[in-house]
């Protein structure tokens, strides 16, 4: 940022502050720049669209319009540029409104000096390319640059949604290369990695080269991982078009490849899935067209196979499932499993994570990511929730009575759960009942739950800040990643995703994004834990980028309760499990 001029907009119906604003500038000499004004609403909008400016800086009051107007607009086109806004008043409300919109700051006119106008434009444009590059690293593959799983599952979703609308048909399609481990092995995986890449070209090319006319366009591929792939046909008039896309795709793939000089011959196999016949929802379809996927395999690869319901037996697995859910909770099957949270700067435990686990009839112990998606699904998400919270609750008035140091419990909130109307009267419920004070309980909530209904999120949170409890935002970078939001909201720290702690030690590019989430949280003030720390290395990254709390199998898996209390009593004697990893006191490693 320091080398380039800062293209800077200032759409403002006032030359006043045109003037006042320049000399500003002119003023912060350590930003070069070029400023244009404008002071027209309709004006402003037709450029902005250009995207030719690094930041805009808006008056509230643009005529009859205001420049929040301006903001929602403009972001709607795909504007992706930062905003800061110029209040004059500097009344809360108008401020609050601002940072909701996704406003990146706003300045309160009369009180801006040139240091202050300076740092805000840097800070503005320094956030807004963070959230750019977590925004990518989470919706797009970062070896072929397509899209991953979770971007697709959301097109997905979108085009299911248009298709019932609009009553007409969509497909899916599940490519996976034919014996692709033997490439790996004959050719080492730089080169299958390469030919990765090549594939996903091709793939892309053809999505250019069809006529979207003719419908057999396909409208998006992804890359699942490995050498899986998807492709998402928005709309067909008949299920022969997904048979010609498949083709397509096919014949394309069998073209020879030439990778690092060699000429490498490959085949693929494809499932479909067409909706509504094959499934009506997202999961179902990707489901199908994956079982088709590996008919096509059994039929001796290098063709496609349309999805046929023989090949799942699995639906009636599902529903056996579901049954035995019902009565888990009156079975009294379900167990919470603690993992403690370790304090970087003492080595001391400060928390733990409730996480729930299902004790099957059959013996074995489910883990939620096989029957949460499924408890939500048939609602019985709620009573499982509350089942959670109570025991939570009852578990930490437990280790009081022990003797421990009082030390908060996170419960992780399905969105469900956080939506429901009376959520915050039953949880106050839980808690007076429990008599636990609510700064011993803490509430782990993902982006994606609190942006579903930004109003009513915002006003539950400031409740339960308000009645003393500790907010989370947990698997952070997954979702929205909006720093702009945060800042906003009232909550206590975040939690950075263990995808992206899993490669810090690898990965530069996710070393760089985890170092840039904590330095913006902690412009933020809000306390960083980082989840799913399994090396060393991984913790000494996470020390020397000054992250407060860290959680993971290095310290000590989720236990049963009985087991946090003999790490409890541990340390009492100074033989805590931080203390063994970490020196107390510094943050330095000892033993590492
Ligand atoms: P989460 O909130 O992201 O929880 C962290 C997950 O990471 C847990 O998986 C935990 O066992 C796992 N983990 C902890 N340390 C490590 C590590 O070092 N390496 C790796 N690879 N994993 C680690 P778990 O227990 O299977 O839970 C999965 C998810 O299920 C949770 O993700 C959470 O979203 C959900 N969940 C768990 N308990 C509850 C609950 O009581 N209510 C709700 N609504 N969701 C829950
Ligand atoms: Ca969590
Ligand atoms: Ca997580």
């Amino acid at each position: 940022m320091n080398d380039t001029y800062i293209r800077i907009l200032l759409i403002d119906d006032d030359e006043d502050d045109y003037v006042v604003t320049r000399d500003l500038l002119s003023e912060a000499s350590g930003l070069k720049h070029t400023l244009h004004w404008i002071s027209s609403y309709d004006q402003a909008l037709g450029i902005i669209c250009e995207n030719k400016y690094d930041v805009y800086i808006v008056d509230y009051r643009l005529g009859e319009r205001t420049g929040l107007d301006l903001l929602y607009k403009a972001s709607c086109n795909g504007c992706r540029a930062p905003f800061i806004l110029l209040t004059g008043e500097g009344d809360h409300e108008t401020d609050l409104k601002a940072m909701n919109a996704g406003a990146a700051d706003y300045l309160v006119k009369g009180e801006i000096s040139a240091p202050l106008l300076e740092r805000s434009i840097r800070y503005a444009i320094r956030q807004k390319l963070t959230e750019e590059r977590i925004y990518h690293m989470a919706f797009y593959d970062s070896l072929t640059n397509l899209p991953n799983r979770v971007l697709f599952q959301d097109r997905l979703r979108l085009a299911l949604a248009n298709a019932e609308r609009h009553n007409h048909m969509s497909a899916v399609l599940f490519l996976d290369i034919d014996n692709f481990k033997r490439i790996n092995d004959t050719f080492g995986h730089i080169l299958g990695d390469r030919l990765l890449k090549e594939v996903a070209g091709r793939l892309s090319s053809i999505m250019r080269k069809c006529d979207s006319v003719t419908r057999e366009a396909p409208d998006l591929f992804a890359r699942l991982g490995g050498d899986e792939f998807t492709v998402l046909l928005n709309v067909i008039s008949e299920t022969q078009d997904a048979a010609r896309v498949a083709n397509r795709i096919k014949e394309s793939i069998s073209m020879p490849f030439n990778v690092d000089g060699y000429e490498i011959f490959i085949t693929s196999s494809i499932g479909i899935a067409i909706y509504p016949v094959d499934g009506e929802e997202m999961e179902s379809l990707l489901k199908n067209a994956d079982a088709a996927m590996y008919h096509a395999k059994e039929h001796g690869r290098n063709n496609y196979q349309y999805y046929k319901q023989y090949m799942n037996a699995a639906a009636f697995e599902r529903l056996t499932l579901e049954n035995d859910l019902r009565k888990a909770l009156e079975r009294d099957e379900f167990l919470l499993y603690y993992q403690p949270l370790i304090d970087l700067n003492t080595g001391s435990i400060t928390g733990m994570e409730a996480l729930i686990r299902w004790k099957h009839p059959d013996g074995g112990i489910v883990p939620p990511s096989e029957f949460i998606p499924l408890a939500e699904e048939t609602g019985l998400i709620l009573p499982i929730s509350e089942w959670v919270l109570k025991t939570a609750c009852a578990q930490s008035n437990a280790w009081r009575a022990e003797g421990n140091k009082p030390l908060p419990v996170s419960v992780n909130l399905s969105s469900q759960q956080f939506q429901q109307k009376n959520f915050i009267n039953n949880l106050s419920g839980i808690l007076s009942e429990s008599g636990i004070s609510p700064r011993d309980l803490s509430l782990e909530i993902t982006e994606s739950t609190v942006m579903q209904n930004t109003k009513t999120s915002f006003a539950s949170l400031h409740k339960l800040t308000e009645m003393g409890l500790l907010l989370v935002i947990d698997d952070f970078g997954t979702g929205y990643s909006s720093l702009s939001y945060l800042k906003s909201f009232p909550i206590h720290s975040i939690k950075i995703d263990r995808s992206f702690v899993k490669e810090i030690s690898t990965d530069t590019d996710n070393a760089a994004i985890v170092t840039a989430i904590i330095s913006m949280a902690h412009s933020l003030r809000l306390k960083v834990v980082a989840e799913g720390v399994e090396s060393a290395d991984q913790l000494e990254f996470l020390c020397r980028q000054g992250c407060n709390e860290v959680q993971g199998y290095l310290f000590s898996p989720p236990v049963p309760p009985e087991e946090i209390s003999r790490l409890l009593l541990a340390e009492a004697r100074g033989e805590g499990i931080g203390d063994l990893i970490l020196k107390k006191g510094t943050g330095h490693l000892k033993t590492i």
